[in-house]
């Protein structure tokens, strides 16, 4: 199992957002984390992704209970086994992506992989834009950027957090089928957390947060 759940408990001003919740993702199965605004999806994408801590249960990311961990423990498991793609681009501004893809290898791992960054450039469509720095770059190339700069690392699982939200329909389109093609190309499991309709019909896993969970807090 790539992300097992289980007995999840984390409150908010000490009333619980998650009471007792489980959620297993295998491998491969792409999911959608849906639910209306405030129902805990950012909330549950931090506490996977190992920024918060929960007051109890497990969460197993690739077999590492991460909730049992020290904050340097969760670092090293987030570094090696995810991706996160982030909104904006979070880049050195004094380096071109090459050089920032580079970095993040090595923060991550300690070693280099030039080829899968040609490989992930190439994909993602902006080889040409390898020596730009990050100010340099369009908005599409930076949504772009920001995709290869979470799977540089080849991690089992990659996680968005309303990718789309800000997005026209096209943009929404596009960036969506960048991030299922690329998940698949480079062997990772995508979760998306979103109120974005839109995407619905293009996950056939979806994992649904109610506001169920905020009246009982
Ligand atoms: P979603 O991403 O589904 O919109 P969030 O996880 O952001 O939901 O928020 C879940 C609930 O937790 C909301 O009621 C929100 O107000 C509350 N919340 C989130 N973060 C904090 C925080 N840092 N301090 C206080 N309340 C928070
Ligand atoms: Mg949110």
């Amino acid at each position: 199992m790539l992300l097992e759940i289980e007995n999840l408990q984390y409150n908010i001003n000490e009333k619980p957002l998650f009471s007792g919740f489980n959620l297993s993702i295998e491998e491969q199965k792409n999911h959608l984390l849906v639910g209306p605004s405030g129902s805990g999806k950012t909330t549950l994408i931090n506490l996977i992704c190992g920024l918060l801590s929960p007051e109890k249960g497990a969460i197993r990311v690739a077999g590492h209970d991460i909730a049992a961990l020290s904050e340097s423990g969760r670092d090293k498991i987030r570094r090696e086994h995810i991706g996160i793609v982030f909104q904006t681009l979070r880049l050195v501004s004094a380096l071109d992506l090459s050089a920032n893809l580079l970095l993040a290898q090595r923060l991550s791992r300690g070693t280099i992989d030039a080829s899968l960054i040609t490989s992930l450039l190439k994909r993602l469509g902006i080889a040409h834009r390898a020596k730009a720095k990050p100010h340099q770059m369009s908005q599409g190339e930076a949504q772009r950027a920001a995709i290869a700069r979470a799977l540089v690392t080849r991690p089992r699982l990659l996680i968005a957090d309303e990718p789309t939200s800000a997005l026209d329909e096209t943009n929404a389109r596009q960036v969506m089928d960048l991030l299922l093609e690329c998940t698949a190309d480079y062997g990772a499991t995508l979760l998306i957390a979103t109120h974005d309709d839109r995407l619905t019909p293009l996950f056939p896993n979806r994992i649904v947060l109610t506001d169920h969970m905020l009246k009982a807090a």
